[in-house]
């Protein structure tokens, strides 16, 4: 009887999701104060206590799944992949070894060669990994850098490395490449950000400029680490130049496509990914433009045994029963030991939406975003980046503040849009299109509140 009532509300929820406040008030006693019955020490009956988390999150959260979130790369998940994830909760499937799920396991390698040829790897090459997202797989790619430059690093540590081992990202790039220097050891400060253009995208000569310079000064650079469809702009770094400067030195070439990669599935946004089946490694989120419920990140490579070379330890406790068959334990792949079935969601989107039914997604979604820009522009906003990915930066001519009207927008309950700052200096409005399902009059909506909160701002 959960289960219906389960049923019941999801199918509520999705239909009804656009017609609720996009984002919460935050009402902090109110949420805590509803908390205090749940003393944890009497049963609550299942269903009342359903009821009560249900109700709860349609108060209290910013919806990601409303067609009026104009937010983080967060999109309104698939139908497919929440299923898959009730699924994936109910069986328990235990993706460590390959003998306690082996069909789960073949179905991941199976989706992750499959997205590997779509950026243009063999398929005898493709490897990869199901990751619990981009920072994970951006972690993932640090730690294969390292192996392969200095296999001294798996059992040494960084302190076995001689000399200071040096990442290049641009000046644009995601925090999570700081965040996976520091968990690997180096620090934060081996990271250098490259100078940008105009366009917000790496430049290649300062690229080479700065491992020039890092290496005179006797340090190892030994990782470039491209973004394509950074955070706050979409901006896409020149993947060719970077690549083959990446080459000339020797060092590991990644690209970080965790939002824009999902291009590969679009015929006329493919070639903004030229040079991607070069890299050495690729991080794509398919939680966010692939539409499927977090957490569900994907690291790529094309080096068969660099994952092993990288994660493989011995174990007495491990299932042995696949110990005679040429198949790969996930444990001895990725970061993670204990993992849920991550693949499942990818596999049945995939499976049901088609490579057709997301190029549609997918090029209604860019639509969606050159027809806000145009609207912007119209409106008499001011476009900040270049992007041919649906993600617009703006600024209102007159100088109102970019956090004002973002606060009014999101305090309003009629869209959610956020403010970033380019070049490390202006601050502008952000809004992505990230759902499938927004349409031309959420658009229209959006412009509409957007001019109102001008006015007060
Ligand atoms: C979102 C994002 C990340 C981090 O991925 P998570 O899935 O949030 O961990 C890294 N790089 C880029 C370019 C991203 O857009």
């Amino acid at each position: 009887m959960v289960w219906a009532q389960l049923a019941d509300a999801l199918e509520k929820y999705t239909e009804e999701v656009a017609s609720l406040r996009v984002a919460p008030e935050l009402a902090v006693e109110r949420m805590r104060e509803s908390l205090t019955r749940f003393d944890f020490a009497a049963p609550v009956d299942p269903r009342e206590a359903l009821e009560f988390v249900i109700r709860g999150l349609c108060e209290y959260q910013t919806h990601t799944p409303h067609p009026r979130y104009f937010g983080l790369f967060n999109p309104a998940p698939t139908t497919m992949g929440i299923a898959a994830d009730v699924l994936v909760a109910a069986f328990n499937s235990q993706l460590a070894a390959w003998s306690h799920s082996p069909l789960a396991v073949e179905m991941e390698q199976h989706t992750i060669r499959a997205l590997g040829a779509k950026f243009g790897y063999r398929a005898e090459d493709a490897d990869g990994a199901f990751c619990s997202g981009g920072m994970e797989a951006n972690h993932t790619a640090v730690l294969t850098a390292l192996t392969q430059a200095f296999p001294e690093y798996v059992e040494g540590g960084a302190r076995a490395i001689a000399g200071e081992p040096l990442v290049y990202v641009s000046a644009e790039s995601h925090h999570s490449v700081l965040k996976a220097a520091s968990m690997c050891g180096l620090g934060t400060r081996a990271v250098r950000h490259i100078a940008v253009d105009r366009g917000l995208r790496m430049r290649p000569d300062a690229l080479a400029q700065a491992i020039e310079n890092d290496r005179s000064a006797g340090a190892r650079p030994f990782l470039v680490a491209a973004t394509v469809g950074t955070t706050s702009a979409g901006a896409i770094d020149p993947l060719r130049p970077c690549g083959h400067i990446a080459r000339r030195y020797g060092l590991w070439f990644h690209v970080d496509a965790a939002w824009g990669g999902a291009a590969a599935f679009v015929p006329e946004l493919r070639p903004l990914l030229d040079g991607i089946e070069d890299a050495d490694s690729i991080t794509f989120d398919a939680h966010k433009w692939l539409s499927v419920p977090m957490g569900a990140g994907i690291f790529l490579t094309r080096h068969r045994d660099i994952l092993d070379r990288t994660f493989r330890l011995r174990t007495a406790y491990m299932p042995r029963e696949a110990a005679g068959l040429d198949v790969t334990d996930p444990h001895q792949h990725t970061v993670q030991w204990s993992r849920r079935f991550i693949g499942l969601k990818v596999f049945l989107s995939l499976a049901v939406a088609g490579e057709q039914g997301y190029a549609n997604a997918l090029r209604h979604q860019t639509a969606m975003g050159d027809l806000l820009r145009t609207m912007l522009a119209r409106a008499g906003w001011s476009i900040e980046n270049e992007s041919p990915l649906p993600v617009v930066c703006f600024t209102d001519p007159g100088g109102a503040d970019p956090h004002r009207i973002a606060m009014l927008v999101v305090a309003s309950g009629e869209a959610w849009i956020s403010t970033t700052v380019l070049a490390g200096s202006k601050t502008v409005l952000r809004a992505c299109i990230t759902n499938y399902r927004t349409t031309p009059e959420d658009i229209s909506a959006l412009i509409e509140t957007l001019g109102r909160a001008r006015v007060s701002a």
